[in-house]
């Protein structure tokens, strides 16, 4: 059996203000004290993995390891099929604005205009299946550490719609539904989501019982 998280403080290791939104509101129901990276000021280690639970376990291990404390840390992103699977893990460094677009900073508009200009060079037939993927990792500052993978399939959309969520929500419909997971409330989001997903593996491992 994996090891399991003591009742006590967490570390949430982002400093992505939309995905520590709803990991806060994921882990209420289980009393954890929980602590942003952004507030305990820990510094962005560089993602250098190339898959999603390596990027995962790099970023849950360097705030675990500078907190000493547990933290659990969120990899994810979008893939597109028709793109061989991109921008996947490189999602958020396809928002890396670039000066002349107003940088520095990420500009999730135009990585949503990206994605959509690369499938438009393949021609209007193109499938637009795609999918969100999420990993989440705890690490001990002891080293140990565990991961849960979770994944949301679904088509994209354009022109962008609605306003809630975070980054790439806008084009993002998933399977079952018309509305992107911009135009859908926080909870309904989150009983569909790649993180709710990858959640309720963690749940399974970590609170059930
Ligand atoms: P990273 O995990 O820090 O490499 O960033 C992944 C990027 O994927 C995020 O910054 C978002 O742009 C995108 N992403 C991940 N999860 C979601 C989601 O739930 N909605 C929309 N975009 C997401």
């Amino acid at each position: 059996m994996s090891r399991t998280l003591a009742p006590g403080k967490l570390v949430i290791a982002t400093h992505n203000k939309g995905k520590l939104r709803e990991i806060q509101a994921l882990l209420a129901p289980y009393g954890l004290e929980c602590l942003s990276a952004g507030e305990l000021g820990l510094p962005e280690p560089a993602e250098t993995g190339t898959t999603f639970v390596e990027n995962a376990l790099i970023k849950a291990h360097a705030a675990a390891r500078a907190a000493n404390l547990p933290a659990l840390s969120d990899d994810s992103g979008l893939s597109v099929a028709a793109l061989g699977g991109a921008p996947g893990v490189y999602t958020a460094d396809w928002a890396e604005a670039a000066p002349f677009e107003g940088g520095p900073g990420r500009d999730w508009y135009m990585a949503m205009g990206k994605v959509e200009g690369k499938l438009a060079e393949l021609g209007p037939d193109a499938p637009r299946d795609c999918w969100f993927s999420c990993v989440l990792a705890i690490a001990w500052p002891d080293g140990e550490a565990v991961s849960y993978e979770g994944r949301a399939d679904g088509t994209l959309t354009w022109p962008p719609r609605g306003t809630l969520g975070f980054g790439y929500d806008p084009v993002f419909v998933p399977v079952g539904d018309t509305r992107t997971f911009a135009e859908l409330d926080p909870a309904e989001k989150h009983a569909i989501s790649h993180r709710a997903d990858a959640f309720a593996k963690l749940v399974a491992a970590q609170f059930a019982g």
